[in-house]
């Protein structure tokens, strides 16, 4: 039986699917270039994952010291550990300064230094003299509220250029024409339970990372991966997904980020025998070797049975040694954390923290023009038309194995603007919308009919948990062909049981239990392709901690890893990385002896 769905029918030149940085810039880009845009969202656009970045956006303004866009790209070169795309990170760092300038004459409030410049601070793995250097302060702040700031300036000034948005409403699935171009996206309207069909010359997914396919994650919790699920779900191809950035000091349960600050004011961790264990892995950096590093070591002591708490799955951050005053003047905001998060008083008891997925550095394919890849091994450029990504949904790739802090709200403002040069490009705003493929529309409808209707055995709460923990604990920080070999299996026995959902709910206003079950069905194949690209990759690199193979093979895999999901199963390919720059050294390019592969060490 088919289910029959009534729907309303828009057409635009562009439809954007998101309202973070990344989204917001394109809607703000593509109207300003004269097309027709539509940007639709989940929640209000202001209240997108973006809000929450503190820290700030790199761009070599050189407001602070010396430095430069070269500095910039070879810091991200050795960040992604030679992973990312060399064009794509030569276009980040060259026009990062652009795009901040454009974001400060749009509006963005940021600190200033004495002289009135945009004032910048030092983050890690940022760099002067391609690393020989020392630190340079790069990262471009309004105060500990950047992304705030950001998100709210994009979206006043894309309203000021007649972009219409969608607000509240989610996209279930792209469609396609008949021969797999992309026409447009289904949305269900959340408030009122009507149906849209948004007809696009060209659909934008901004939809941001998955980090709720993980147990405890500092991202949103409506961070799940819908742009990567949608495209799974047509038979493109993932990337680089086995690449998951992991903060050493998220709050258990919630997952809320405790700054790396609480640590640099003094602060330690001990296991449950009251041990501070870092002193034995890192004996001279201890509680602040690298983030990495201090995830890996508290993972092996949950691993080893050392955990604390009822489940011992989780590790105390002591900041209770700390004077008050300290804690009062320069950890006001986790010390209220704490208290929220996790009923703690940071001057009397210890904060209950994990490792905690905190970026995804994979996502969907694209060029640097944001234009969607339908990449295998034989056509590895091969472009899907109609289809763009940015963001953290994206994968361009500019992060490679791992991201540099501060490298996200930069990758998001140049490629969103990057996307609406390109579709101005190639879109011609005369041309008519196509007529909408029903069957495609069809299918979309027969899935989420069926899902709403789901009389199986599990509840979609229940199943998400099992997905997380098993995540948590298999395709952690901690990495090894036994505990990789059994998450796979044990992965797709969760998987599996998508088909024996149990939806209570059948209404279409408001139905929290309904859309959290298609935000199931869009983690689980991100959460799939990030643990059996893993499980294949026999190396170390960057976010990818293999115990079992600890150094980095460039011979064998410096090579971006495509998954395709299709329910429980999971195929793998791979494509090459991009070794050429954009413009050569006589063009006033990098030079590429500089950054050639080599061990990356700080
Ligand atoms: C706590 C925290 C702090 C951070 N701090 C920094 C920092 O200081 N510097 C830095 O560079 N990076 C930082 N990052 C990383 C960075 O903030 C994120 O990578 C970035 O904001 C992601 O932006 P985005 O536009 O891709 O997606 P998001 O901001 O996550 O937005 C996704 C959008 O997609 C929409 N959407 C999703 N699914 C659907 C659907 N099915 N239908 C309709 N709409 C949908 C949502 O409504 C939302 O508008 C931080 C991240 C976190 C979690």
């Amino acid at each position: 039986m088919t289910a029959s769905y009534e729907y309303e029918t828009h057409n635009y030149d562009v439809v954007v699917v998101g309202a973070g940085g990344a989204g917001l810039r394109a809607t703000l880009g593509m109207a300003e270039q004269g097309l027709r845009t539509a940007c639709v969202t989940k929640v209000f656009p202001t209240r997108s994952h973006t809000v929450a970045a503190q820290g700030g956006i790199a761009a070599s303004l050189s407001n602070m010291g010396p430095d430069h866009w070269q500095w910039h790209m070879y810091d991200t070169v050795k960040g992604s550990d030679w992973l990312g795309d060399t064009d794509a990170m030569e276009y980040l760092a060259r026009e990062a300064p652009k795009a901040v300038y454009e974001l400060e004459h749009y509006g963005v409030p940021f600190s200033r230094t004495e002289q009135g410049k945009i004032y910048q601070r030092p983050f890690g793995g940022h760099t002067t003299e391609f690393g020989e250097g020392p630190p340079v302060q790069r990262t471009c702040a309004a105060a500990d509220r950047t992304g705030h700031a950001i998100l709210h300036t994009l979206y006043g000034q894309s309203l000021k250029n007649n972009a219409e948005f969608y607000i509240e409403y989610f996209a279930i699935d792209l469609i396609m024409t008949d021969d797999g171009q992309c026409q447009g996206v289904l949305c269900w309207k959340l408030d009122d339970g009507t149906m849209h069909v948004f007809n696009a010359k060209m659909v934008v997914l901004a939809t941001g990372g998955y980090g709720r396919a993980y147990f405890s994650a500092t991202s949103a919790h409506t961070c799940t991966g819908d742009g990567g699920g949608m495209v799974a779900r047509q038979g493109l191809p993932l990337q680089d997904m086995e690449f998951v950035q992991f903060h050493p000091t998220g709050i258990y349960g919630s997952g809320c980020l405790i700054t790396e600050g609480a640590r640099g004011e003094g602060g330690y961790l001990t296991n449950s025998e009251g041990e501070r264990f870092m002193e034995r892995y890192a004996p001279t950096y201890k509680d602040l070797a690298s983030r990495d590093v201090v995830s890996r070591c508290m993972t092996i002591e949950i691993r080893e049975g050392r955990g604390v708490g009822a489940e011992k799955d989780h590790i105390h951050l002591h900041l209770n040694h700390l004077p008050p005053e300290t804690l009062a003047e320069r950890l006001p905001g986790i010390s209220e954390s704490a208290k929220i998060f996790a009923g703690v008083d940071v001057n009397k008891e210890p904060i209950p923290v994990l490792p905690t997925v905190h970026y995804n550095m994979g996502g969907i394919p694209t060029n640097y023009w944001g234009e969607v890849l339908n990449a295998d091994a034989a056509n590895p450029e091969r472009i899907q038309p109609g289809l763009m990504a940015v963001g953290e949904a994206g994968c361009a790739s500019v992060h490679g194995a791992n991201r540099l802090g501060s490298n996200s709200l930069i990758d998001l403002v140049v490629f969103g603007r990057a996307a609406a040069i390109k579709a101005a490009e190639v879109v011609d705003p005369k041309a008519p919308n196509m007529p909408t493929n029903t069957k495609s529309v069809d299918a979309a409808f027969a899935r989420f009919d069926a899902l709403r209707y789901a009389k199986g055995n599990v509840a979609t709460a229940e199943l998400r948990l099992e997905m997380q923990k098993t995540m948590q604990a298999d395709a952690a920080v901690f990495r090894t062909d036994k505990t990789l070999a059994e998450g796979v299996t044990k992965m797709e026995a969760v998987a599996a049981k998508l088909d024996d959902l149990k939806v209570t709910d059948t209404s279409l206003v408001w139905n929290s239990d309904l859309m959290e079950t298609l935000e199931l069905t869009n983690l689980m194949p991100n959460a799939m392709a990030t643990i059996v690209g893993a499980e294949a990759r026999k190396e170390s690199r960057g976010a990818h901690a293999h115990e079992d193979y600890p150094d980095r093979d460039d011979n064998e895999w410096r090579k971006h890893t495509l998954a395709k999901v299709d329910g429980p199963k999971v195929s793998l390919d791979y494509r090459p990385v991009h070794l050429d720059p954009l413009t050569t050294q006589d063009e006033g390019g990098i030079d590429l002896k500089k950054i050639a592969p080599k061990a990356r060490v700080y």
